[in-house]
């Protein structure tokens, strides 16, 4: 299969220098990427590629947004940083926690500001004790899904399961205190069960493991499973997991820090279920990937008993609010709502799933298209009618994801052990991009078997 590499002298000058995540330690980039315009990345080479990952589901607003820059500049000259700590703050951020305030659901309008989803999550999970013990209580326990993916840092490592261990291996032993209990999966229902038949089961677990523990404090999910796979659940799901926290004293998180910002086809996908968490992670599409933020919301009970505790959050992160980041997620937010991003999401998304429906389905290695809005996740089988898996030995998703590479597409391997295909262009996609993007991935799709010979 084709390879492409720049090997020039400069490119070498700085890859060597660099310790790459998920990639063999001093081994060569396979790709360097230069410039981005709308959904297609330039690279080195001068190559073009539709990027229907957006990044990392985090470029929501599209590659190459002058405006971003702009804000990012003007911000810069006018006060590039001063801290949010210790009883002074800054303009920026004021202004950005205000916008924000009218992005989340009601009644989620008390923030945190961090670098990204790892420190979000590991903000959460403190706010969970720090909540628990203005109380007076100790529920320290968190319980996350299996496949689920939360962040790569100590803490939140605990609770992200993705990839059966993938992530702790060689760095381990984790925190303590972290339970887990099989994900929603219609298509691999880890009970066996059949939607809508199994009356929730995967929800109702949890009842049951919080009456078998002591001192559980939250429960943190993604509201659809993001880098495990782009796994929707059943309807019925979150609601009942709402219900299920409530009437056990237990925080719900919902970690929305992909699908936050428009990707699924509502602002938040908790909106689709009409959920209210207690605490919402946020990303990613908080600033497009164009420079890092995240934040933490919690709820009003959350900050009003908090706030009566008289205590100090003793929680400091130096670029906790940072300005420049700020003054882009005002601009990003702003671009979102101008250009209905939302909204065509939900249009573009449908129009890609009813494809891939039609389409796909029939390919003898596709087993099963689901997802929300631009989030769609292909699940590649060897063998339809048992639903088995490739053997991961085989590396079926890598070669898939180089020859749509090759062909100037860039898809993405999910699922820690792969066997789920990603699609999830920036929100900006066109109907006339998704179609052709559709087109072009069809033969590939369709050959898939030739790949594995
Ligand atoms: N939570 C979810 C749902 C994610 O998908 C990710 C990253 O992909 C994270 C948290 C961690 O975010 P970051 O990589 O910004 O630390």
């Amino acid at each position: 299969m084709e390879r492409r590499q720049d090997t020039t002298e400069s490119a070498k000058a700085g890859w060597e220098h660099i310790i790459h995540g998920f990639t063999k330690i001093g081994s060569s980039p396979e790709i360097i990427f230069e410039a981005g315009n709308g959904i297609i990345l330039r690279d080195t080479q001068g190559k073009e590629y539709m990027d229907l990952t957006a990044g990392v589901m985090n470029v929501n607003v599209g590659h190459g947004r002058k405006e971003l820059g702009e804000a990012a500049k003007s911000q810069m000259v006018k006060l590039a940083y001063t801290p949010a700590m210790r009883g002074m703050t800054h303009t920026a951020v004021i202004e950005c926690a205000a916008r924000l305030s009218g992005f989340t659901p009601e009644g989620l309008a008390h923030f945190f500001f961090t670098s990204g989803g790892s420190e979000s999550n590991e903000v959460a999970l403190k706010f969970v004790r720090f909540y628990w013990r203005s109380k007076g209580k100790e529920k320290d326990k968190i319980i996350s899904l299996n496949n689920a993916y939360h962040g790569s840092t100590y803490g939140i490592l605990g609770a992200t399961t993705m990839g059966q261990g993938a992530y702790w291996r060689n760095v381990g032993p984790l925190l303590p205190g972290f339970i887990h209990i099989p994900n929603f999966h219609c298509y691999r229902c880890s009970f066996g069960l059949e939607y809508p038949d199994c009356d929730t089961k995967c929800a109702r677990f949890l009842a049951e493991v919080i009456k078998n523990e002591d001192t559980v404090g939250a429960f943190i999910a993604e509201p659809v499973q993001g880098a495990g796979g782009f796994i929707a659940p059943p309807p019925t799901y979150w609601p009942l997991v709402r219900q299920i926290c409530t009437e056990h004293d237990i925080l719900l998180i919902a970690d929305e820090v992909i699908t936050g910002f428009g990707r699924t086809g509502k602002m938040f996908a908790v909106e689709h279920w009409n959920v209210k968490p207690d605490i919402l992670v946020m990303a990613k599409g908080i600033t497009s990937g164009y420079v890092p933020l995240g934040a933490v919301a919690v709820s009003d009970e959350i900050f009003e008993t908090l706030a009566t505790s008289g205590s100090i959050f003793t929680h400091v992160f130096s670029y906790s609010g940072h300005p420049v980041c700020c003054a882009v997620a005002i601009k990003n937010m702003e671009i979102i709502v101008r250009e209905k991003l939302t909204e065509n999401a939900a249009r573009v998304g449908k129009y890609i799933f009813d494809r891939l429906d039609s389409e796909f389905m029939e390919f003898e290695h596709v087993g099963n298209i689901s997802g929300l809005g631009l989030l769609c996740g292909i699940d590649l089988v060897e063998d339809k009618t048992t639903k088995a898996k490739f053997d991961p030995a085989k590396g079926m998703g890598k070669h898939l994801v180089r020859c749509a590479l090759d062909q100037g597409i860039k898809i993405a391997e999910l699922g820690g052990l792969g066997g789920r295909i990603g699609i999830s262009p920036p929100l900006t996609i066109t109907l006339a991009e998704a179609a052709q993007a559709i087109d072009r991935l069809k033969p590939i799709f369709a050959d898939i078997g030739k790949l594995v010979a």
